[in-house]
């Protein structure tokens, strides 16, 4: 998929034809069956704030919330209406009017704005949970249930952070690295925030990948996160921040795409077009990089990737990341990684598409929801009897960690890049 197409929030409003079909893909909807927890209920309730009829209401600000923009109502939509666009905006009109209860307004301050608003602030907190950590203090909290004291909600919480690499990723890789065979081309990396300082390993992994099949990987150093977690929750002023450094800082690079590991970023990269449409300075160069950006499971599909040969012998399922499969229309090339990978065994996950319940901040700002569809996708996980999961998001990564330590079941998660890095020995 390349950027998404511009047009007016007006005209995506108009195209819906209230048919009904995204109504059985819902998550929301169906949790409650009520019109307005549907995205045709949403819609609906968009297009009266936006002819002035109605509001920012409580439950407007409610239902624009309770909504995962997990996007699988695009998928299904038959008039191809951008949904996840609408909501988004809903979001940035909240915001900017202050309509959101005041504990939610501080906890996306201090999680958009204090933490990932600069590199410096995400990688202290990184420091502050290796430390935690290093002290024994945050296994000791856990093991002994403490928490559960003051709430068995803060209890899951914390359960839900997400842990220190030992290194962070951008401190200790250059920023150029050489393909390890004949040279195919060149690709930029993305390295992001929250993968940065937690998902090091992952960041490695696909690096890797990248140069064992050819490609000299450049990994600027100035870069920050990409703004998607912003975006998505309405803090459309930050997210352009970062982008504006983001197209900066890679515009002073040569690469034929770049390549991103997480599926929330690939998305939001690719919407930087969109982002910038009205902006004279930015809009031609945020369009050119849309264009380039390429999750890693399409690229190394596109450019035909080698071969493993190192047989795993396990029995593997696969979750769809929202914004993998339903922003970009990505599902078979991780499949197809998986299935070119001698000895596993690839087994279906039923419902791969329905959302796990991470949503971004969901699962913290909607712990009651999103464990209920934690639930559902645990049941589902359950009935495959797999050893790994395999899936491409840090969200959906830490939501199903967390999933499979609750429910007690014995499974690996796995980014598709890792198994494949395995294979290739
Ligand atoms: S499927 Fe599309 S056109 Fe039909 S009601 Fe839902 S959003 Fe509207
Ligand atoms: S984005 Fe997901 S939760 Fe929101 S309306 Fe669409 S299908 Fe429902």
């Amino acid at each position: 998929m390349n950027a998404i197409d511009i047009k007016s929030l007006d005209a995506v409003l108009h195209q819906c034809i209230h048919c009904g079909m995204c109504l059985p893909v819902c998550p929301t909807y169906n949790l409650t069956f009520q019109e307005q927890s549907s995205p045709r209920g949403r819609i609906r309730l968009i297009r009266s704030v936006q002819d002035g009829t109605m509001g920012l209401t409580d439950e407007f600000v409610e239902e624009m919330n309770f909504c995962l923009d997990c996007q699988a109502c695009q998928t299904a939509c038959p008039a191809g209406v951008q949904y996840g666009v609408l909501v988004e905006d809903a979001r940035r009109q909240i915001a900017e009017a202050k309509k959101e209860p005041l504990h939610l307004r501080f906890l996306k301050y201090f999680f958009l704005r204090v933490i990932l608003g600069s590199k410096r602030r995400t990688k202290l907190f990184g420091r502050f949970l290796k430390l935690y950590e290093a002290s024994g203090l945050r296994d000791a909290i856990e093991q002994s249930n403490i928490l559960t004291l003051f709430s068995e909600k803060l209890h899951a919480k914390h359960l839900l952070l997400p842990r220190a690499s030992g290194e962070f990723f951008d401190d200790e890789i250059a920023e150029v690295l050489a393909p390890t065979g004949p040279k195919r081309g060149t690709v930029a990396f993305l390295s992001g925030c929250i993968m940065n300082v937690s998902f090091a390993d992952v960041h490695r992994d696909a690096v890797e990948v990248l140069r064992t099949n050819g490609f000299e990987v450049v990994i600027p150093k100035l870069q920050v996160c990409c703004g998607s977690l912003h975006g998505h929750n309405g803090d459309v002023v930050m997210a352009k921040k970062l982008a504006q450094k983001n197209l900066d800082v890679f515009g002073t690079f040569e690469f034929d795409a770049l390549v991103i590991d997480s599926a929330g970023c690939s998305a939001f990269l690719k919407e930087y077009g969109m982002l910038f449409a009205d902006d004279p300075k930015y809009a031609s160069r945020a369009v050119e990089l849309s264009n380039k950006t390429k999750d890693i499971t399409e690229f190394l599909v596109d450019v035909g990737m080698r071969a493993p040969t190192k047989p795993l012998k396990v029995r593997v399922t696969y979750h769809d990341a929202c914004h993998l499969v339903h922003t970009q229309k990505i599902s078979e090339q991780p499949r197809q990684i998986i299935r070119s990978i001698p000895g596993i065994e690839f087994v279906e996950l039923p419902e791969s598409t329905w959302c796990c319940g991470s949503a971004g901040m969901y699962n913290v700002t909607r712990f009651d929801d999103s464990m209920k569809f934690l639930e559902r996708k645990m049941n589902n996980l359950a009935s495959t009897n797999a050893e790994i999961v395999v899936t491409a998001n840090p969200g959906c990564h830490l939501q199903l960690q967390y999933g499979i330590r609750k429910f007690g079941l014995n499974m690996e998660v796995v980014h598709p890049v890792t198994l494949l890095r395995r294979a290739y020995g």
